[in-house]
C-alpha cells in the first residue's frame, strides 16, 4: 500500500532542513583540504630545505672565500689583533661555531668558540645538514709567495641555526596550511548548504506536503528557487509530474463514475425486469392452478391436495372425504337459456361453493358442470351433512340472467376414508378391502375413490337427481383386486 502524506512527513521529519549533505559535503571538504594542505605543506618543506641547504653552503663558503687572505696575511704577520677582528667578523655567520688560526710550526696564533650550550646539534642538523663539519684551510704567505704555507685555519660549522629555521618554517607552513584547508572546507561545505542541500530538502517538504491525488484543492507552486539550475528543473519536472498525477487521477474517476452509473442502470433494469419476471410467473401459476370461469381451483391442483391427503390418511389415520357434485340437466339449462346463462350458473354455483365450504376445504372445478369439494379431516356422517346443506343451498339458489332468475339443482356423490376405529366398526369384508387400500399407491387410491364416488353420483342421478348418495364400499372388493 502506498504512504499517505501524513506518514511521508513523518519519515522526513527526521531530515532537518540541510543537515546530511551538507555534513556530508562538509566531511568530504574537510578530507580533502587535509589532504591537498599536507601535499602543499610537504612541497613547501622540500623546497625550503633545498634552499636553506644552498643558503647554508654558500654563507660557508663565503666565509671562508672572504677570510682566508685576511687569515693568511694575520698568520704570516703574526698579527693576533688582525686574527681577532677577523674571526669577529667570521662568527657573525651563525653555522661558524669555531675558528683557530695555527701557524705552519703548529701553535696557536689565535683560537675562538662560541660559548657551549650556545647552539646544540641535534638529530636533524647530522641528518639534513651534515652535523658538525671541520674545515681546514692552508694560509700563504703573503710576503713570499713561493715560500711553503704559513699555517692553516681551522674552521668548525654548526648548521643548528638553519635547522632551527627550517624547522619553524616547516611547523609554520603546516599551520598556515591546515588552517586554510579548513577554512576552504567550511566555505565549500556552506556553499553547498545553500546552494544544493536547502533547495533540495525544501522541495522534499514541498513534495511531502503536496497531495497530487487531492484533486478538490488547487495545485501550490514548488518554494521559490532563484537561479535556473539542476534544482529549479527538479521542482518543474516535479510540477509537471502532479500535473500528469492529476490529469490521470480525472481520468479514472470519470471512468470510475461512468461504471458506476452503468453499473445502477445495470442493476434497475435486473430489479425492474426480475420483478416482471415474478410477476409473470405468478400470474402463470395462477392460470395454471385456477379455473377461468369460476375462480376454482382445477383438476390438477385437486389431484395434487387430494393425494397429499391420501398420505396424510395412510400416516396419520386422519379422515378424509370427497363431494363430486353435478348440475342437474345442465344441458337443457344450456339449451333453454343459452350458454352464458349456463356460465352464469356455473359461476353461481361456484361463489357459493366458496362462501359455504371451510379454509381447509378445496372446491375445484374438474371439468364442464362437474364440481369436487375436499374435505380434508371429515368422516362419512359429516360429509354427507355437509353435502346435503350445500345441496339445500344451491337448490335455493337464484342466478339473475337476462332479467330472469335461474334455479338449478345438483347430485352429489360422496365418499369418506374412515379412521382405524371406524374401519374397526365396518363389516369385516369391507373393512379388510379399505384397510388393503392403504397399501395402494396415492395415484391409484385416488382413481379408485373417484370411480366410487362417481357411481354414487350415478346412482343419485338414477334415483331422481338433486340428492346426496354416498358410495358403496362393497364393490371396494373389485376396486381393490383389479
Ligand atoms: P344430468 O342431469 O344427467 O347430468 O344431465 P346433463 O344435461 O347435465 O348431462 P350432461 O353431462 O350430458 O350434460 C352436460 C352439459 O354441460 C353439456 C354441455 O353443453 C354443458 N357444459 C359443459 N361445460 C360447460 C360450460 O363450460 N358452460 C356451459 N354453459 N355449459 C357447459
Ligand atoms: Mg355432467
Ligand atoms: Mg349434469
Amino acid at each position: 500500500m502506498s504512504k499517505t502524506g501524513n506518514e511521508k512527513a513523518q519519515d522526513l521529519s527526521a531530515l532537518k532542513l540541510g543537515s546530511s549533505v551538507a555534513a556530508r559535503q562538509l566531511k568530504y571538504s574537510l578530507f580533502t583540504a587535509i589532504l591537498l594542505g599536507l601535499a602543499i605543506t610537504t612541497f613547501q618543506i622540500i623546497s625550503d630545505y633545498r634552499w636553506l641547504a644552498d643558503i647554508y653552503r654558500q654563507a660557508n663558503q663565503r666565509v671562508v672565500d672572504s677570510s682566508s687572505p685576511v687569515a693568511s696575511e694575520a698568520a704570516t704577520k703574526k698579527d693576533v689583533a688582525l686574527a681577532e677582528v677577523m674571526t669577529r667578523g667570521m662568527m657573525l655567520q651563525r653555522s661558524v661555531s669555531s675558528v683557530t688560526i695555527q701557524l705552519w710550526d703548529g701553535s696557536v696564533l689565535y683560537h675562538q668558540k662560541r660559548p657551549v650550550g650556545e647552539i646544540p646539534t641535534s638529530r636533524w642538523a647530522r641528518e639534513l645538514f651534515g652535523g658538525l663539519q671541520q674545515l681546514k684551510i692552508p694560509l700563504e704567505n703573503t710576503v713570499d709567495p713561493s715560500s711553503a704555507t704559513t699555517g692553516t685555519m681551522v674552521v668548525d660549522l654548526n648548521p643548528q641555526v638553519f635547522v632551527t629555521a627550517f624547522m619553524s618554517r616547516s611547523a609554520w607552513s603546516f599551520l598556515a596550511n591546515m588552517v586554510f584547508a579548513v577554512a576552504m572546507a567550511a566555505v565549500f561545505a556552506t556553499l553547498s548548504y545553500f546552494v544544493l542541500s536547502r533547495p533540495l530538502v525544501r522541495l522534499a517538504h514541498y513534495i511531502v506536503k503536496s497531495d497530487p491525488t487531492d484533486v478538490k484543492h488547487p495545485f501550490e507552486m514548488p518554494p521559490m528557487h532563484r537561479h535556473d539550475d539542476e534544482v529549479q528543473l527538479l521542482g518543474s519536472v516535479t510540477v509537471g509530474l502532479f500535473g500528469m498525477i492529476r490529469g490521470q487521477i480525472g481520468q479514472l474517476q470519470r471512468a470510475r463514475d461512468d461504471l458506476l452509473d452503468a453499473n445502477v442502470n445495470l442493476e434497475a433494469r435486473v430489479e425492474s425486469r426480475t420483478r416482471e419476471l415474478n410477476d409473470a410467473m405468478g400470474k402463470l401459476e395462477v392460470l395454471a392452478s385456477t379455473d377461468p370461469l369460476t375462480g376454482l381451483a382445477n383438476r390438477r391442483v385437486f389431484m395434487t391436495r387430494l393425494e397429499e391427503n391420501l398420505s396424510i390418511w395412510k400416516r396419520r389415520d386422519t379422515p378424509m372425504s370427497i363431494l363430486l357434485l353435478d348440475i342437474d340437466k345442465f344441458k337443457l339449462l344450456n339449451d333453454t337459456y343459452g350458454h352464458q346463462a349456463g356460465d352464469a350458473v356455473l359461476a353461481s354455483l361456484s361463489k357459493l361453493l366458496q362462501r359455504s365450504l371451510r379454509d381447509i376445504d378445496l372446491p375445484a372445478r374438474l371439468g364442464g358442470e362437474e364440481f369436487a369439494v375436499l374435505l380434508p379431516g371429515e368422516e362419512k356422517e359429516g360429509a354427507m351433512i355437509l353435502a346435503e346443506r350445500l345441496r339445500a343451498s344451491l337448490e335455493q339458489d337464484a342466478v339473475a340472467f337476462g332479467g330472469k332468475h335461474l334455479n338449478y339443482t345438483s347430485s352429489f356423490g360422496v365418499i369418506s376414508l374412515p379412521t382405524q376405529a371406524a374401519i374397526a366398526k365396518m363389516d369385516a369384508e369391507i373393512a379388510r378391502d379399505v384397510a388393503l387400500l392403504k397399501s395402494r399407491e396415492n395415484s391409484d387410491l385416488a382413481d379408485i375413490l373417484y370411480s366410487l364416488a362417481d357411481e354414487a353420483l350415478y346412482r343419485a342421478k338414477e334415483t331422481g337427481r338433486n340428492r346426496c348418495t354416498f358410495a358403496d364400499l362393497s364393490h371396494l372388493s373389485v376396486q381393490v383386486k383389479s
